[in-house]
């Protein structure tokens, strides 16, 4: 499918499966993927072994600094590095995942995770999934879509994950850390999850991966008017 230069932003809840439809999706176009959600990973990572973050959860101002000299990035496969040091397995924790929101509330780590994206961006060609692409990241995004499913079906979804990562969560938990991390990320005052007013909305509740793809792809071939 030949298609121009856009940008394919996808936001949604923690847990809605954006990342593996994301990726799929780019693949499938040719297309770069970029994980928002693993940059704020890899602060949050950074800041937990660095002791920017107390004991008591306050995150100390030094971080600001830190963050100037931080080589977070992506490698050409994908994956998340910190300078020579892949955090991939490091950043997917249940750990990280109880820091993350607050992190990510944080208006210079914002501004820091949207410079890395947008420079990563330059080219367009680019799917990017995360909670606020098509909102702040990039307004003008070609195509939004935004993804949501049961509760049920995002708690089950993480369990497995951490499961096949060879982690023992506890399902409770699971649902916890995924409501707590939907209300934060709704109710921060810096870009906050919500749905734009232009993206399309995919429930994919019951719906396989490739149902989904070949949803999305039927709605850019008829926005672009392509007939292959
Ligand atoms: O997508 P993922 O669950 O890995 O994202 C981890 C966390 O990073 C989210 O819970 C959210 O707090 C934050 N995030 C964000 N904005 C994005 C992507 C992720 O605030 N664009």
């Amino acid at each position: 499918m030949q298609i121009p230069d856009i940008v394919i932003a996808i936001d949604g809840c923690s847990s809605t499966g954006k990342s593996s439809f994301a990726k799929l999706l780019a693949k499938e176009l040719g297309f770069l993927y970029l994980d928002s959600g693993a940059l704020y990973r890899g602060v949050t990572l950074f800041a937990q072994e660095e002791h920017y973050i107390s004991r008591m959860n306050i995150i100390r101002p030094e971080l600001e600094e830190a963050l100037q000299t931080l080589p977070l990035r992506f490698n050409s496969d994908n994956r998340t590095f910190i300078g020579d040091r892949c955090i991939e397995k490091e950043i997917r924790t249940m750990e990280v995942s109880a820091q993350v929101s607050p992190i990510a509330a944080v208006p210079y780590v914002r501004a820091f995770v949207d410079a890395k994206l947008h420079e990563a961006a330059a080219a367009r060609r680019v799917v990017m999934d995360g909670r606020d692409i098509g909102t702040t990241v990039f307004p003008d995004a070609e195509v939004k879509i935004f993804m949501t499913a049961s509760e049920e079906v995002r708690a089950r979804r993480r369990y497995d994950e951490l499961v096949a990562k060879g982690e023992y969560p506890v399902m409770e938990e699971v649902v916890e850390n995924l409501r707590q991390r939907d209300y934060i990320d709704s109710h921060r005052e810096t870009s906050p999850l919500c749905r734009a007013a232009d993206s399309y909305l995919l429930d994919n509740s019951d719906m396989t991966l490739k149902e989904e793809v070949e949803w999305v792809k039927g709605l850019i071939r008829g926005k672009y008017t392509i007939y292959d």
